[in-house]
């Protein structure tokens, strides 16, 4: 059964999200040959077409204008919903982001559809889309069918694999417009508190510190060898709530949920409520110096000791390995 599939295309720091073409590859397996098309919302987006194309699309619907040059729920749900009657989609995904996480129950709401958030995967089965979704704070995954006309779902950046960008694909650009009305927020400057690195969310690697490091002059150590990796720093409530970084950088149940390919716990425990946001890493190395800290039970690599001492080391081999 072919399907027509819409995908919002999230744009941030100028870039495409990788969680875009994520959910496009989703959408061509989704679509069964049917078609692909991308609402390509903002100011100056036009540059994003061929990235788009390249990635799956076969129709961007590119909707241009001030309005929507940042976020706001007002703008972008009058975008989207004109979109969704424009083009009749029978799947409709975007990312499982601060926008998409937003936008997707405004709009489903709007139009009286059921959604599916935080997926982890899609797959087709029997022609049937079955998506899988963490339950109990990540403790189980749920397969999921829907008997929704239209199938709405968020998808958790970082779980479904990027196909390779094809430059011989074609795709068409309709320049669609939207007369907006009462808009109550405009958003004049974005004032965006630099922490200078990688985004967690999408982070590949993430060295992570809990109350183990004892002050903000602790983390330190942990930066660095972020930066040797090019690897995102995260944190424990624990090291939060103590003072020592900001709650931006917190993981968990109350935190972000991550999936990066490596996770370095270092002086955190393991919490359920912290392991709720990072156990579906690919890989977790957790450096504690209690042997019987509960996170060594997640683990795929656990060293005993202390992080002071090991944490610097890492950096020094990592240093001369990657030279
Ligand atoms: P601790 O549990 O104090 O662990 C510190 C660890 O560091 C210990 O294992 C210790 O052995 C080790 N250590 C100390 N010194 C060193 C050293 N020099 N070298 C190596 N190891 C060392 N927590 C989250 O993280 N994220 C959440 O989103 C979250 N949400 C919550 C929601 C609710 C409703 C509740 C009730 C709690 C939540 N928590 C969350 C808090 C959670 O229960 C834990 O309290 C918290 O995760 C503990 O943080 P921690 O592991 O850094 O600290």
């Amino acid at each position: 059964m072919s399907r027509n599939v819409l995908v919002l295309a999230e744009i941030r720091d100028g870039g495409i999200r990788s969680v875009t073409f994520e959910a496009l590859g989703a959408a061509r397996l989704a679509a069964e040959g049917g078609t692909v098309n991308v609402a390509l919302l903002g100011a100056g987006v036009s540059v994003h077409e061929s990235a788009l194309r390249e990635q799956g699309a076969d129709r961007i619907y590119k909707v241009e204008h001030e309005a929507l040059r940042h976020y706001t729920p007002d703008a972008y749900t009058q975008a989207f919903a004109a979109l969704l009657k424009e083009t009749a989609p029978d799947c409709v995904f975007m990312g499982h982001t601060a926008i998409g996480k937003d936008l997707a129950p405004r709009v489903a709401a709007k139009f009286g559809w059921g959604l599916i958030s935080d997926v982890t995967d899609i797959a087709l089965v029997d022609g049937e889309l079955v998506f899988t979704r963490p339950i109990y704070a990540g403790k189980a995954f749920q397969k999921k069918k829907t008997t929704e006309a239209v199938v709405f779902a968020t998808i958790r950046p970082n779980n479904i694999q990027v196909g390779k960008p094809d430059a011989s694909r074609i795709s068409e650009t309709v320049d669609f417009k939207v007369e907006f009305t009462d808009l109550r927020s405009t958003v004049r400057h974005v004032v965006r508190q630099s922490l200078g690195r990688v985004d967690l969310a999408e982070a590949k690697i993430i060295v992570s510190g809990g109350r183990g490091v004892k002050s903000v002059d602790g983390f330190k150590p942990l930066e660095e060898l972020a930066d040797v990796l090019g690897a995102a720093v995260g944190a424990s409530r624990g090291a939060c709530d103590a003072g020592y970084c900001d709650y931006a950088l917190q993981i968990g149940q109350t935190g972000k949920v991550v999936t990066p390919d490596l996770y370095i716990a270092c002086g955190i425990s393991g919490a359920i409520q912290h392991v709720a946001g990072m156990s579906n890493a690919k890989i977790i190395v957790a450096i504690n110096k209690d042997p019987e800290a509960p996170i060594f039970k997640i683990a795929d690599y656990g060293i005993v000791g202390d992080l002071f001492e090991i944490v610097p080391l890492l950096s020094n081999e990592f240093r001369s390995a990657l030279i």
